[in-house]
């Protein structure tokens, strides 16, 4: 069996390497010239690591990450916690995201990737993509949409699908080695959030993320722009952004995908971002692209692709979509009753606040 996955990202690097370990031939297609050289940090929750470790690259992953609790310290801008962490909160592998790009393609089998080719449409199985060298066709057994939240393949079957801007923009960069020292975890405040958190290699990830109005609102110098957003908070946050290179802040809108009536169409499957583009508050994005692939290739490891299709939906959408409601619901109350959510933050007990998280993370791949 021959699997077309279009788009290099996480989730489909991570659908060729569990696609190939059940027997069947992958092939990638990503439009970009050079795969994963930008980007920043990420949270690889446990669920996410089960996945890795089913498609057989979980010890390669933990081997360039560090294990962290950083997303269950929670401050206020003065400085003062709501919320230490405590030693039985759920912990999360921090990856750069260059790193885990470069394990998933050392994972890959041999030509399995082909960059620079940008798929324009598919039709009965047979994929046309554009390269430098002009128009090319391939056909497949199987087609993989990972092509991210703007999906050309999605566009193409579910035409009514809706792509939204959720209010919100997002800053990020990654300082170091040699990154000034920090205790990590999150800083709240109305409209705006300040995470910081370790990475491998003495680096440190920060973001920010701010309301916003409207989309496309960039600055001239968007270091500037944090710094005096957050102007007056806690340290180390100032020397932290003193060490950070401006070229290298990243700065994107929050954009968000209404749930879709399906996933699959014919022999096409949407995975990841394609299928379910979800806010940034449960860190769970990439996490799911990955679930999607460990569970999409042993849905189709029998060789029937439509029953393998029936499954990997029934399997995928409920979670997927529930998770995007619950990072919209929590962005909505941060927003709208941020004294709400500071009570709640500083009196949860340890055991509800780990239960509320597990609720995502307590989740075991299939075996393949
Ligand atoms: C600020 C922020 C922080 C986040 N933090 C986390 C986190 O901590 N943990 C977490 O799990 N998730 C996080 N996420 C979510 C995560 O980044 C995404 O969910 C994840 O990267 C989606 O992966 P994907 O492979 O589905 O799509 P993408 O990463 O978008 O990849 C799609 C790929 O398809 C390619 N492509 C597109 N169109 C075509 C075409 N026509 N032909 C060929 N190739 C094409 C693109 O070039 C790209 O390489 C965060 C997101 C944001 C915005």
């Amino acid at each position: 069996m021959r699997a077309v996955v279009v788009g290099g990202g996480i989730g489909g690097l991570c659908a060729a390497i569990g696609l190939h370990r059940v027997g069947v031939e992958p092939l990638v297609l990503e439009r970009a010239d050079v795969l994963g050289e930008v980007g920043a940090g990420l949270s690889l929750w446990p669920n996410a690591l089960s996945a890795l470790d089913a498609i057989g690259v979980g010890a390669a992953v933990r081997a360039v990450g560090v294990t962290a609790l950083s997303r269950a310290g929670i401050r206020l801008p003065d400085g003062k916690w709501l919320r230490h962490k405590h030693s039985g909160d759920v912990p999360v592998l921090m990856v750069h995201r260059a790193d885990l790009h470069r394990v998933l393609c050392d994972a890959l089998p041999a030509d399995a990737l082909r960059a620079g080719a940008t798929v324009t449409g598919v039709e009965d199985g047979t994929v046309t993509y554009r390269t430098g060298g002009g128009e090319r066709t391939v056909d497949a057994d199987l087609v993989v949409a990972a092509d991210g939240v703007h999906s050309v393949l999605r566009q193409r079957f579910w035409p009514d699908a809706r792509v939204r801007f959720e209010g919100r923009t997002v800053w990020r960069a990654v300082v170091g080695p040699g990154a000034p020292a920090i205790e990590d975890g999150l800083t709240m405040d109305r409209d705006l959030q300040f995470g910081l958190l370790p990475l491998s290699n003495d680096r440190v990830y920060w973001f920010l993320t701010a309301a916003a109005e409207r989309p496309d609102v960039r600055y001239s110098d968007e270091l500037a722009e944090v710094r005096r957003r957050v102007s007056g908070w806690h340290a180390p946050i100032a020397d932290v952004l003193d060490a950070t290179k401006p070229d290298a802040v990243l700065h994107h809108d929050i954009t968000v995908l209404d749930p879709l009536p399906g996933y699959v169409h014919g022999r096409v499957a949407l995975l990841g971002d394609a299928a379910h583009a979800q806010t940034p508050d449960l860190g769970q994005g990439a996490c799911q692209a990955i679930e999607d692939a460990a569970v999409l290739s042993a849905a189709v490891a029998g060789g029937d692709v439509p029953v393998g299709l029936t499954e990997y939906e029934r399997l995928r959408r409920p979670r997927t979509q529930a998770m995007a409601r619950a990072g919209l619901q929590q962005a909505d109350l941060m927003a709208k009753h941020f004294g709400l959510v500071t009570a709640l933050t500083r009196h949860m007990p340890a055991a509800l606040w780990r239960r509320q998280t597990a609720r995502w993370t307590d989740w075991t791949a299939p075996i393949l």
